[in-house]
């Protein structure tokens, strides 16, 4: 991931390498998306094979680096290509958006070099979906009022709750959960991130949207999940809203200074809870140019 160089703007012409990405990614779209974008909104699903043709793509580890199978471009050039996914197929541009600014960029920003190495890979190739949950009922913008708990198991953590609106909720393999781990020393909610894998997530219902109906939004429950902590216990708030921020605003979550989205005092439980692993490491190793003048979009 290129983080060095300044964020450039939407409308100047990007590096000959991303031009030429660009390029691909129209392509890709009037080959790929185009033809089949509104039976897709009529199904109200995307197959999952589109997510494999733009995993071959790298559209899936856009600025995840190539050392992690990703296509390790600048923050400003992902932006550009989702704009280009979302003049073809909006519910595509949202959930390639979510699976890799929000899934992979907290991942990227916040994991350990364990979790990079085990869930980046599949996850930028396309392999893996991911999801991001933070939304609650009563958890909205009012992040704080997270009510999923999750408490230490024998070997990791152990989530309890609902999550709402979440995109590719039911169907992702990977998620980057937000829930409660205690009660920090001036009363407030301890909240920390973890990962946990579909095999965990109890389905509750598919929530119907207005547009972009190809995207799924679900309510989905957890019942003691199996899950592992991502990031410093304590901290997922901040990391969640640096990681949503930064995904709206042209920044690269990487570029983020740590320090500005971490509280000033950190708890006590804090230490020592990284050594926290999962029960089996198996769990996370799984099965294993701009358009034409002229040119027609489809915006499903
Ligand atoms: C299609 C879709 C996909 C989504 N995908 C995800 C996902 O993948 N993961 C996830 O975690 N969440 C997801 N969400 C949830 C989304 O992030 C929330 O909808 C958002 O955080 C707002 O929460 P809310 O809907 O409860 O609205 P509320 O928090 O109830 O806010 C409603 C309105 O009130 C305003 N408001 C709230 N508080 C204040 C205040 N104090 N002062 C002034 N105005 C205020 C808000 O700006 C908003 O306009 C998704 C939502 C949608 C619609």
């Amino acid at each position: 991931m290129n983080v060095d160089s300044p964020p450039g703007r939407l409308d100047e012409p990007g590096t000959p390498r991303e031009r030429v990405i660009l390029q691909q990614v129209a392509d890709f779209c009037r080959a790929e998306v185009d033809p089949l974008c509104e039976k897709w909104e009529q199904e109200e699903q995307l197959p999952r094979a589109i997510f494999t043709k733009a995993g071959k793509l790298g559209l899936m580890g856009l600025m995840a680096p190539p050392a992690l199978g990703g296509l390790g471009v600048s923050f400003t050039a992902y932006t550009r290509i989702i704009v280009e996914l979302a003049q073809h197929c909006a519910a595509l541009a949202l959930d390639i958006a979510t699976h890799n600014s929000l899934c992979l960029g907290h991942i990227l920003t916040f994991g350990s070099e364990a979790q990079k190495r085990t869930c980046v890979p599949p996850l930028a190739s396309g392999e893996w979906l991911g999801a991001w949950a933070l939304t609650e009922k009563q958890a909205g913008s009012d992040t704080g009022s997270i009510e999923t708990t999750a408490a230490p198991a024998e070997a990791g953590w152990e989530l309890t709750g609902h999550k709402m609106f979440i995109t590719q909720g039911e169907r992702a393999d990977l998620l980057v959960v937000m829930a409660r781990t205690g009660t920090t020393a001036s009363g407030k909610k301890e909240i920390s991130a973890f990962l946990v894998r579909k095999e965990q997530v109890h389905p509750v219902r598919r929530i119907p949207t207005h547009g972009m109906r190809a995207s799924e939004t679900s309510e989905i429950r957890f019942e003691r999940a199996q899950a592992q902590l991502l990031g410093e216990r304590g901290y997922g708030r901040e990391n969640a809203l640096a990681t949503a921020a930064a995904s709206a605003s042209r920044r690269s979550p990487l570029a983020l200074p740590k320090q500005r989205w971490t509280p000033r005092r950190a708890t006590p439980a804090s230490a020592g809870s990284s050594a926290i692993r999962w029960r089996t490491s198996k769990q996370f190793n799984g099965s294993s140019p701009t358009r034409p003048p002229n040119s027609r979009r489809r915006n499903c």
